[in-house]
């Protein structure tokens, strides 16, 4: 690429590491190469103070001249942000042209809950096909500044292909530990093209994760989880490019699918810190939508409890969202308290015919993504989101991710786990409410304006 962007003024932001267990709150130096706080074990923030020569107008219109720059750090839709991340000017930045991201009207999916109108942010149009790209360009370039020589993660998937890619342009050794057999193909091949060690091991997600910790105590490897406090800076940019787009408009709420929680976490920290900044003067409500078969933090949010109760065996067939134990719950709860939302799960039912339904305005996405849709019409049926509120909800991951699990729909071979029943392991065909099966029909003209004739009549029946 060539880079012709003059440069502009870069105030360099002061940033330290925090503990966010209130009791502890220690700090570290920014750079102390840390996963959880060694005193008590919370999670750590990264906490950016942006230099007070920048008012929230002139960050506006750098970050708007900046559209128009041809500079490679300037094109990407996270590092365009760079004022508010914790990196120096000359931070070896790896970058894939992340973000940048496409706001869709979804009028399909609006009607289908009842809405007046809905905005679709499709975080599944990054380079490798899902949000976990924006966390994963500055997470790199941390192992970078760190001096590692392998980075690591326990992933369903997404995760991998992404670290995996990012690796590769870094020219560092990737290693990928996955659960045998619980990652779609798509996932695979990618993690596979980028070179990765991809490592699969018996025994499911959460189980991984305890293993990677155990790795990371070794100088030369960085550990990329969504614990990783790096990754939820840049992933809190979607934050500014979403209130970019919409010319700082603040919608009234942003749906989110839950999993490990990074992606909420970091929402919740990206719209606050615009709303410090002044650059907004009011927070969107962040919901959180969980799949029933693994939703400890709705089960959290509906309890009276403080704690998060892990769900040992999770299942549905969103895998990106298939976990019992999410990291980030605590960081995602304080975002969605804060922020005035909820949390929610929805059925497999649910989600497949959301996920459809979605289809049906041009948008493709993966299922876990489709969480979004459906919550979102059960909170207007609830009362909680009133039809004319402007809401925006956040897919994840691209279509093609998961083609298994969209033929199978269409075909009316979906088959789930029933929870429901007695038997956990009793399996479960999911209807095809919007489904849109191919049909075999002659090679002659008539048969083909036949099948088109009954393809308009089928649809117009679901
Ligand atoms: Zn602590």
């Amino acid at each position: 690429m060539i880079e012709t962007g003059k440069p502009q003024k870069i105030a360099q932001p002061a940033a330290e590491q925090r503990c966010i267990n209130a009791a502890c709150a220690a700090r570290f130096d920014l750079n102390a190469r840390l996963y959880v706080c060694p005193h008590c074990d919370g999670l750590l923030d990264v906490a950016v103070s942006i230099s007070p020569d920048l008012d929230s107008k002139e960050l506006r219109a750098i970050w708007t001249s900046r559209l128009e720059s041809l500079n490679s750090h300037d094109r990407s839709g996270v590092w365009r942000y760079r004022e508010l991340l914790p990196f120096a000017a000359d931070a070896p930045i790896v970058t894939l042209a992340e973000g940048n991201t496409p706001l869709y009207d979804a009028p399909v999916s609006a009607a289908y809950c009842d809405l007046d109108a809905l905005t679709l942010k499709h975080q599944g149009c990054n380079p490798t096909g899902s949000f976990k790209d924006t966390g994963m360009t500055t997470a790199v370039t941390q192992a970078l500044i760190l001096g590692a020589r392998t980075v690591v993660c326990a992933s369903t998937g997404n995760t991998a292909a992404s670290l995996a890619a990012y690796a590769a342009r870094a020219k560092l050794q990737c290693a990928i530990l996955v659960p045998r057999g619980q990652i779609s193909h798509a996932k695979l091949a990618q993690s596979l093209d980028y070179g990765a060690a991809v490592l699969e091991l018996d025994g499911n997600f959460d189980e991984a994760m305890r293993v990677i910790r155990e790795l990371a105590e070794d100088e030369t490897i960085y550990l990329v989880n969504s614990i990783n406090p790096f990754r939820i800076e840049g992933q809190k940019t979607v934050a500014v490019e979403l209130l970019q787009q919409r010319a700082w408009r603040v919608p009234d709420h942003v749906v989110v699918p839950g999993g490990n929680l990074g992606n909420s976490s970091a929402l919740g920290k990206g719209f606050k810190e615009l709303k410090e900044l002044g650059i907004i003067d009011r927070l969107p409500r962040l919901s959180v939508v969980q799949a029933e078969g693994a939703a400890p933090f709705a089960g959290l949010f509906e309890s009276d409890s403080n704690v998060l109760k892990p769900i040992e065996h999770p299942q549905t067939l969103a895998t990106a969202i298939k976990i019992g134990a999410p990291v980030s719950w605590q960081k995602a709860l304080r975002a969605v308290v804060e922020s005035g939302g909820r949390v929610l799960s929805v059925s497999e039912q649910e989600i497949a015919d959301a996920k459809a339904i979605i289809g049906r305005d041009g948008v493709g996405c993966e299922p876990a993504s489709a969480t979004t849709v459906a919550g979102i019409k059960r909170l207007v049926a609830s009362g909680v989101i009133e039809s004319d509120m402007d809401v925006v909800a956040v897919l994840t991951g691209h279509i093609l991710k998961d083609t298994d699990y969209a033929i199978n729909y269409h075909q009316e071979k979906l088959y789930t786990h029933d929870r429901a029943a007695d038997t956990a392991k009793e399996e479960r065909r999911l209807a095809g409410n919007y489904s849109n099966p191919p049909a075999r029909v002659k090679s002659t003209k008539t048969a083909i304006l036949e099948g088109l004739r009954r393809h308009e009549q089928q649809r117009d029946q679901a």
